[in-house]
């Protein structure tokens, strides 16, 4: 043993980060027992971290009587409630989303804004009121903002946007005009798709249930985009441009896709294959337009829906054959449109997987809804947090 206090001190971060990190993983409360037994750490050296942990806010005391006993209840430890928080801000078709989650993911602040222009100064300056806003009302909680993420429709590239078609941005400094947006709040910020950041969402709404770790969450709208999830983790490729499956291609002789191949699924899937050319009323969504066209047995939207979930079949089947994906998530306006699709989706999936026989794909709506990215971006709080809660410790004393 050594009495360096270098590496004492560096011993000591090591074990508040285990000790925080069981916590944050735990379903229910956990014991000081618990968490000695779970660690391999003293009861003192529990004792210790466990004083520094309530006093940073990040873990909270609860009491619980296991199976309504009477008598004096057992103390167990679980996420505060007050404490460090995320912002999560996303640019929706239909319009701006602010979001605060706590640590323990739940939502403490959701606001939202039409989408009057889509010019990018314009929406990061909008972004940014609505990001102090948002700091401010999760402070009168005893919250402390400490990361922004922002979820645009399209893959980022080192902080730039290169290509965000619903919004008519091309090389968009996405990072840069956003650490603009928000100077003087002092907060880490990134950029991710939409599409990623919602299967983030999803991972941890499903976080329940342990064995779901392997999935695709694919998200419809004026684009198509996925996130996948392998052993629990969200895949991003090698620059962060994985999952744009709706350039994966479905027929090499099909129509032309703008971004100059052709079949591609967006040519099948995406909300202007489904509209085919309806000019959407003002007030109404892409989806109730096609929904409303649905329900009346329009032979031409019922062709649509059914290429369309074709196509979206025949693009997933490629992800599982290559990936072993076994549960496939509709988000975004595949989840509205999902009683449309998901039967012509299942079909594909089952014919064309080659261990369906033995292991069906599971299809399944999205579980959290249009906010699903903006909780998604919120979430990287507990991804920063997680990864050295001695660094919130120190900076909050
Ligand atoms: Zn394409």
């Amino acid at each position: 043993m050594t009495g360096d206090p270098a590496r004492q001190e560096r011993l000591r971060e090591l074990n508040l980060g285990l000790v925080f990190r069981e916590v944050l993983a735990a379903d229910a409360p956990l014991s000081r027992t618990e968490l000695a037994a779970a660690t391999g750490l003293t009861r003192p050296t529990i004792t210790r971290i466990v004083e520094e942990l309530l006093a940073g806010r990040l873990v909270t005391e609860t009491g619980t009587n296991p199976d309504g006993r009477a008598g004096r209840p057992r103390v167990g430890l679980t996420l505060s409630r007050t404490g460090p928080a995320g912002l999560g801000l996303d640019i929706r078709s239909d319009g701006l989303a602010a979001c605060v989650v706590d640590l323990a993911g739940r939502v403490r602040h959701l606001a939202f804004a039409p989408l009057t222009d889509t010019d990018a100064p314009a929406v990061l300056e909008r972004l940014g009121r609505m990001a102090a806003e948002a700091v401010t009302a999760a402070a009168a909680e005893d919250l402390t903002v400490v990361t922004a993420t922002l979820a645009v429709p399209g893959p980022v590239d080192g902080g730039i946007v290169r290509t965000a078609p619903a919004l008519g941005w091309r090389d968009v400094p996405a990072a840069d005009l956003l650490d603009a947006a928000l100077s003087g709040l002092g907060l880490a910020t990134a950029v991710d798709s939409e599409a990623n950041l919602a299967a983030r969402g999803e991972l941890h709404a499903t976080g329940a249930d342990r064995a779901l770790t392997h999935f695709v969450y694919v998200s419809g709208g004026l684009d198509i985009g996925a996130g996948l999830v392998m052993d629990g983790r969200l895949m991003r490729g090698a620059r962060g441009w994985g999952g744009e499956l709706g350039h994966v291609t479905v027929d090499p002789e099909g129509k032309p896709c703008r971004c100059g191949s052709r079949g591609c699924l967006q040519t099948y899937a995406s909300l202007p294959a489904l509209l085919g050319g309806e000019v959407v009323p003002a007030g109404a969504s892409p989806e109730s337009v096609i929904l409303g066209r649905a329900d009346a047995g329009r032979p031409e939207t019922l062709a649509a829906l059914d290429a369309a979930a074709s196509a979206l079949g025949v693009a997933l089947a490629n992800v599982c054959n290559l990936l072993g994906v076994d549960t496939v998530f509709l988000g975004g306006s595949f989840a509205l449109l999902d009683s449309w699709l998901s039967a012509g989706v299942q079909a594909e999936l089952s014919q064309r997987v080659l261990f369906a026989d033995w292991a069906p794909v599971t299809v399944r709506p999205a579980t959290i809804g249009p906010d699903a990215a903006a909780i998604g971006a919120a979430l990287a709080v507990v991804d920063r947090v997680s990864a050295d809660p001695s660094a919130w410790l120190a900076a909050n004393r």
